[in-house]
């Protein structure tokens, strides 16, 4: 895991671009680092195969394969797409110490991860990620 983001942004916008590129919830979650409330997101209990892309930029960050049931309220994966898709941070915000979740491509806020829960997963990992970041991509066929 990465304390810092390191890089810039491969997709730069500014914030005026931001809030005309995205829908009011979108902006405040993935530019604003706010969350979703629970069991309300699009993508909570979907199970449809695909890819979900980042809703600010395209960028492929997670497929259904990773999806399970955490029943926290927010869609939860086990693992990224690709280690390189998403950057996590330190987050200290709201009294907590937390590992926020961002698309690497442009740098919107995903979410947070939260390992050893003891959920019956590969990595033990739940990256809770919240749905008005994503996109669904269902699979073709
Ligand atoms: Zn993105």
């Amino acid at each position: 895991m990465e304390s810092e983001t390191g890089t810039a942004p491969e997709v730069v916008h500014s914030e005026q671009e931001w809030r005309e590129r995205l829908s009011p919830e979108e902006y405040r979650v993935l530019r604003q680092a706010g969350t979703e409330r629970p069991f309300t997101g699009e993508y909570v209990d979907t199970k449809t195969v695909g890819v979900y892309a980042c809703r600010a930029c395209g960028a492929e960050l997670f497929r259904s394969e990773t999806k399970f049931e955490s029943h926290c309220g927010w869609p939860s994966f086990f693992t990224p797409l690709a280690g390189e898709a998403v950057i996590e941070r330190t987050d200290d915000s709201l009294g907590m110490t937390r590992t926020e979740v961002l698309c690497a491509r442009c740098h919107g806020h995903l979410g947070h991860v939260f390992a050893g829960e003891g959920y019956d997963t590969p990595t033990d990992l739940r990256y809770c990620i919240n749905s008005v970041s994503l996109t669904l991509v269902p699979e073709e066929g």
